[in-house]
């Protein structure tokens, strides 16, 4: 098996899991009950925080365990819109987000907010310049994506940071596909908020966190039981959290070296795709070795995706979220404009664990399967 699609979701780390289970048999008491079991429960629970906490560098910061980035998302934005309504009703985006940031803020165009969507550049990404100019008196939070889940691309996170310094707006970051990919320290990028998903990093699907400043009475979206600082009601997932912060601190610890292996093999499959008749790159070379997005002339790639699987080769088109509803690849639609180009986008997503003999095959394979396909 050849697993190309780590932008979708990563298999779970064995010490991960082991984390997860050892947790779960020992430490299934109800967090927040105060007898001893209870006590020993929320001790782990507030061990993963603390742990969190420092593997971002968001010290000042409070973590908050979710159910992943759309949840986290959602909290965060539709939290500072409704808290800073009095203040403001201007909010900075970007034309390239995932849709749990763009469809939020949609949803709150609906309500009588105003939204700015920046667009980006050839390479996929905006400047910090563009923020600048877009920023008003009445602007209360700015949200980016780190790295687009679809082509890679990195916005100029720590520049737009910069700009936030002298506003009072709020910057939430989506750093989804960036930690344990690029360096990432929440005080140097100078971001208020963020947000992650453990199952990117190779931790469990239904789990994340938004990190957020301590004093920010956002309003919850769950009512309930006041848990996570009444931020996120209900019973606190404490294996879950266990194996996040381990996640966490395992792709952080081999981050530098997992990059020079995953540059290298980046660019393996990046000239062996050039030499492929009807193939464009559309990742730029600034963006995240862990994605390579192609678009495909002369075959649908949702038969791409099936012929490569059938030979136990898992790519994606543009990204999980949207590959089933057979419409342009938004990002790359904001990216170069080029409809048909969005339409046949499929993307090859690496992890420290994809190898040079992988992508040897994964090239094969794709050059017979588009002479077969055409
Ligand atoms: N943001 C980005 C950049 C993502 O890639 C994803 C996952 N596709 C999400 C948010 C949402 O994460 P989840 O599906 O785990 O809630």
């Amino acid at each position: 098996m050849i697993y190309f699609d780590n932008a979708a979701t990563t298999a779970p780390d064995p010490a991960v899991l082991e984390t997860f289970n050892k947790v779960y048999e020992g430490f299934w008491a109800n967090p927040h009950a105060l007898h001893g079991l209870g006590e020993r429960a929320e001790q782990l629970l507030e061990q993963a925080r603390a742990q969190v906490v420092e593997l971002l560098g968001a010290e000042g910061s409070r973590v908050v365990f979710t159910s992943g980035a759309t949840e986290s998302n959602n909290l965060a934005i539709k939290g500072v819109a409704e808290l800073h309504a009095a203040r403001g009703k201007h909010l900075i985006t970007t034309n390239s987000e995932h849709p749990s940031v763009g469809r939020v803020m949609s949803w709150l165009e609906g309500r009588g907010y105003e939204v700015t969507r920046l667009p980006v550049g050839p390479e996929g990404s905006v400047s910090a310049a563009q923020v600048a100019e877009a920023l008003r008196k009445d602007t209360i939070l700015v949200s980016t994506i780190v790295v687009n889940n679809e082509t890679g691309a990195i916005n100029p996170v720590s520049e737009i940071g910069a700009v936030l310094r002298e506003h009072s707006a709020l910057y939430h970051v989506d750093a989804v596909q960036a930690v344990g990919k690029l360096p990432f320290d929440m005080g140097a990028v100078g971001a208020d908020l963020v947000s992650l998903s453990a199952h990117k990093f190779y931790g469990m699907k239904g789990s994340g966190v938004l990190v957020l400043p301590e004093r920010l009475p956002l309003p919850p979206q769950l009512l309930g039981g006041a848990q996570e600082f009444d931020l996120r009601s209900g019973t606190a997932d404490v294996p879950s959290a266990a194996a996040l912060a381990k996640a966490l601190r395992l792709v952080v610890e081999r981050r530098e070296e997992a990059a020079r292996h995953v540059v290298e093999l980046h660019e393996r499959l990046r000239t062996g795709v050039a030499e492929l008749a009807d193939v464009i790159v559309n990742s730029p070379h600034t963006g995240s070795p862990y994605i390579l997005n192609l678009s495909i002339g002369g075959v649908r790639p949702e038969s791409l995706v099936h012929g490569l699987s059938e030979q136990g080769i898992y790519v994606s088109t543009a990204s999980a979220c949207s590959s089933k509803d057979g419409a342009p690849s938004a990002a790359i639609m904001a990216l170069c404009g080029d409809e048909e180009r969005a339409r046949h986008a499929v993307r090859l997503s690496l992890s420290h664990l994809s190898s040079a003999a992988e992508c040897a095959t994964c090239l094969n394979h794709l050059e017979t399967a588009l002479k077969t396909l055409r």
